[in-house]
């Protein structure tokens, strides 16, 4: 993964553990459903995102596989993962089937633990994943919500390493050792609610997006993508979907990357 920021070149796509090839920017989908879920996936997939995030827990997704069937995009275009709740550990396969069905398709791309059971680290729920995986139901398997010891922890009970982390991420929350911990495991970080937080309000953000003339929300997408940090800007309006893919046409330079990186210490 090349970081932008040094480089100039912008890598839009991530190799996981299982050679799958992840677009590092998706469309999240969490607080959406019915009609609303239909209009904005479609709305998505027509302003060129190829990755979609659901789960199981949102509710939505028979509209995301609605709006798959509507916006004429192929299914091998596109990258879609969904999410199990833990509490339904001992029904995971039937869990996913349910999934796939009310997706419309036979595989998912990317199967995640939503958050570590109240005990443990779901070491059973994991070779129910890794079952998953053998059957082709899922492409990767990963989690959702883990600290770097419990990835460990389920990592060494079962040999399995989970190809994604999906964490609450922003500048607010950026940390360092974070990101190299995932980097070091050969773990792909994936942000969520990277908009949220008050980060887009933040004078440093507003002072960059001034300067580059776009949004304080493509500054803060941008930043995730030149860190190589997979983003899933979830919005219900048609305009803000598309500015949210809109990111390729400037570059945050070293500075602003650090000034961004540098509002953790602040928040
Ligand atoms: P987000 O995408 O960071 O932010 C969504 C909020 O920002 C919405 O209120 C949206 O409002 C607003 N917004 C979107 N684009 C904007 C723009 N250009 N300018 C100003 N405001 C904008 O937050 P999120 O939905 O919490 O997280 C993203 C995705 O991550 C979710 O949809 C879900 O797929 C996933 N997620 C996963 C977990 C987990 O536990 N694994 C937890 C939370 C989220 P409008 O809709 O009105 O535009």
């Amino acid at each position: 993964m090349t970081n932008a920021a040094s480089s100039g070149a912008l890598e839009m796509d991530v190799t996981l553990n299982g050679g799958s090839e992840m677009p590092l920017l998706g469309f999240g989908t969490w607080q959406i459903t019915g009609r609303e879920a239909v209009d904005a996936t479609v709305a998505a997939l027509r302003s060129g995102y190829r990755h979609l995030d659901t789960a199981t827990v949102y509710e939505n997704e028979a509209q995301v596989g609605e709006a798959i069937r509507d916006s004429g995009v192929s299914r091998d275009d596109l990258f879609i993962t969904t999410k199990l709740p833990p509490e339904r550990a001992g029904g995971e396969l039937e869990t996913l089937r349910e999934s796939l069905k009310l997706l419309d398709t036979d595989h998912v791309d990317l199967w995640l633990i939503h958050w570590p059971p109240d005990s443990g680290v779901g070491a059973d729920i994991w070779r129910a994943f890794a079952e998953a995986r053998e059957l082709g139901l899922a492409k990767e398997i990963g989690v959702s919500n883990y600290s770097l010891e419990e990835i460990d922890e389920l990592s060494a009970a079962s040999g399995v390493p989970p190809a994604v982390n999906q964490i609450e991420w922003s500048p607010l929350l950026f940390d360092a050792s974070q990101l190299e911990g995932h980097r070091e495991r050969g773990i792909i970080l994936e942000g969520y609610s990277g908009l949220r937080g008050g980060v887009l309000d933040s004078s440093a953000v507003i002072d960059i997006s001034h300067r580059r003339e776009v949004t304080p929300a493509q500054v803060v997408i941008r930043w995730h993508l030149q860190h190589g940090v997979v983003v899933i800007p979830k919005s219900r309006n048609p305009d803000r979907i598309r500015a949210n893919a809109d990111v390729s046409g400037f570059e945050l330079s070293l500075d602003e990357m650090q000034a961004l990186d540098r509002l953790s210490q602040s928040a």
